[in-house]
């Protein structure tokens, strides 16, 4: 894949005329931090911050994929373009994840409206975390109105998620002390929707009870109560979705009438700038890594003409001279 031979400006104009090719090739670009990711994050910014993100969490089998599914086939029916991003750290696959989300999802692939995309970590630690708001981004400029974030796992990936999306879903399943474990892992706290899925097995109404009690113990924020709605996702009628999808756009308009969703932005671009910041840093310290400059700072050090601190300090100030000589 010859980098030359990529056109970022015509796969920014393809992905957002609705070209679904144009839309996996920048995703891909994303994926494999490709050296353009800069002019393609140039490129896309500017046609961003429409869409609605909404993350969907919870223990694996809970039944994420399914309620995706359903959820899909909601906003379609209400005329909206929906992006999928699934996001699983432990996949194994890399490109033929895709294949498998589309027989998944097979009611969905067809359709001109839906994109669907797996996201997989290519070994690399952090892989994901940065990676995902950058596809989200393909997403959003190629004028998604909703994107689906679905994340396998347990613990860490659910807060990641939640850091992402507007909207965090929490998907729980009935059985003896599921609230309580997710309490424990921290996960009731990032949601704004409570979904008890498989909500035809027994002991449904047992588990939204216990949701319930626990979210009443404090648990509000500045006037959103996270509502607990039951749902069966794999059922054809009678099935919760439509209340799941009425919670979903209340807590859209909440996020509007009471700012929160601005702050929650503002919050999502400062961690992103940040960690770009981090990595960018990182790495011109690899690049001094040999030079003389380090080196006799280090020699200085042994000497004892200096200490380490006083020679970080000039270090960091190296680092920001051989950011203005770079440029951009
Ligand atoms: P994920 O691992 O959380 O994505 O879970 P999946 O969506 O793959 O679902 C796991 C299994 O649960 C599948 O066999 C689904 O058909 C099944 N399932 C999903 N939703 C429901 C439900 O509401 N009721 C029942 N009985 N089974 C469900």
């Amino acid at each position: 894949r010859g980098r030359r031979s990529v056109d970022v400006p015509e796969l920014v104009r393809g992905a957002r005329s609705g070209d679904p090719r144009s839309v996996a090739r920048l995703i891909s670009l994303v994926e494999d931090a490709s050296p353009l990711l800069r002019e393609v994050a140039a490129a896309l910014t500017p046609h961003t911050g429409g869409a609605q993100v909404v993350g969907v969490t919870g223990p694996p089998g809970v039944g994420k994929s399914t309620t995706t599914t359903a959820l899909v086939a909601g906003f379609r029916a209400a005329g909206r373009r929906v992006g999928v991003l699934a996001v699983d750290p432990s996949s194994p696959f890399s490109g033929g994840a895709l294949l498998g989300d589309r027989v998944r999802m097979g009611d969905h692939a067809l359709d001109d409206g839906v994109y669907i995309r797996s996201m997989a970590s290519r070994g690399h630690l952090g892989g994901l975390a940065w990676s995902t708001p950058q596809a989200l981004r393909v997403l959003d400029a190629a004028g998604c109105d909703v994107v689906l974030v679905e994340t396998v796992g347990v613990g860490q990936s659910e807060l990641e998620v939640a850091s992402l999306a507007d909207t965090t879903l929490v998907l729980l399943a009935p059985g003896m002390g599921d609230g309580v474990q997710a309490a424990k892992a921290g996960i009731l706290e990032v949601a704004d929707v409570l979904v008890v899925n498989k909500a035809d097995r027994e002991g449904a109404d047992r588990t939204v009870r216990e949701l319930r009690a626990m979210l009443t113990l404090g648990h509000e924020q500045d006037g959103w109560r996270p509502p607990v709605c039951r749902t069966v996702a794999s059922r054809e009628s009678d099935t919760g979705v439509p209340e799941l999808l009425a919670h979903v756009e209340e807590h859209r308009r909440w996020l509007v009438s009471s700012g929160e969703g601005q702050r929650r932005r503002t919050e999502r671009a400062t961690r992103e700038i940040e960690a770009i910041a981090v990595a960018e840093l990182r790495s011109r310290m690899g690049d001094l890594r040999g030079s003389t400059a380090l080196a006799s700072l280090a020699a200085e050090v042994l000497a004892g003409r200096t200490d380490p601190y006083r020679a970080a300090d000039e270090l960091v100030r190296q680092l920001g001279h051989a950011s203005a000589r770079m440029g951009p």
